[in-house]
C-alpha cells in the first residue's frame, strides 16, 4: 500500500506535464461520463480496444454493478467493440455480473494495482495490438491515468465520476477529497 502510494507519488512527478494535460477543459481525452463515448469519438481516436475502470467510472463506490444508463451503454457499446475492466477493487460479486451479462468482456485482475502499468500490459498482451490502440476510462489521475502513461496506452479521463454520498458518505467523501488533490495539489 505505502509502496504503491510512494510509486504513484514519484511517477506522477515525473509525468506531471502530461497529467497537467487532463485537468484542463480544452483536453480532447475527457468525457464528464461514459455515456458521451461512441463509436465514431472512439474511431478519431484510433481507439480499437476500450478498458473500463469499475469505482466511479461505471458505478459509484463498492456497487456491484453498474447503473441502469451505464449498462444501457454497455450494451450498445460491447456490440462494437472489445471490453475490458480493470479495477483495483475486483470484488467477487462484479466479476460474476459480468460473466453473465457480457460473457465476451475480459475481466483483469492485476496483482500489482494501478498505478502500476501491469494491469493494461496483461491487457496490451492479450489483444496482440499496438498499445496507443487500447485505452484506459477512469476518473483517477494518480492510478488509472498514470498507469496509461507507463504502459504508453491512451487515457480518457472522466471528470464527473459516479458517487452515492447519501449510502457511502465517507468513502465518496474521501475519494472526493483524493480526486480534488490529485487534480490541484499533486500535478
Ligand atoms: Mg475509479
Amino acid at each position: 500500500m505505502i509502496m504503491r502510494f510512494l510509486y504513484a507519488i514519484h511517477m506522477a512527478y515525473h509525468y506531471r506535464q502530461a497529467l497537467r494535460l487532463y485537468t484542463q477543459a480544452a483536453c480532447r481525452d475527457r468525457v464528464t461520463n461514459l455515456t458521451e463515448i461512441t463509436l465514431a469519438w472512439l474511431q478519431q481516436r484510433g481507439i480499437e480496444t476500450l478498458v473500463l475502470d469499475f469505482d466511479g467510472v461505471l458505478a459509484e463506490h463498492g456497487a456491484t454493478k453498474p447503473l441502469p444508463e451505464i449498462e444501457t451503454w454497455l450494451n450498445h457499446i460491447y456490440a462494437v467493440i472489445p471490453l475490458y475492466v480493470l479495477s483495483n477493487k475486483p470484488l467477487p460479486a462484479r466479476k460474476l455480473y459480468f460473466q453473465t451479462r457480457y460473457p465476451n468482456l475480459t475481466w483483469v485482475a492485476a496483482p500489482r494495482k494501478k498505478p502500476y502499468p501491469d494491469g493494461l500490459i496483461q491487457i496490451t498482451k492479450l489483444t496482440s495490438k499496438p498499445s496507443n490502440t487500447i485505452a484506459l476510462v477512469d476518473d483517477r489521475l494518480l492510478t488509472g491515468i498514470l498507469a496509461t502513461k507507463l504502459a504508453n496506452t491512451q487515457g480518457i479521463y472522466v471528470t464527473h465520476p459516479c458517487a452515492n454520498f447519501k449510502k457511502r458518505p465517507l468513502t465518496e467523501s474521501f475519494f472526493a477529497m483524493l480526486r480534488f488533490l490529485e487534480r490541484w495539489v499533486f500535478v
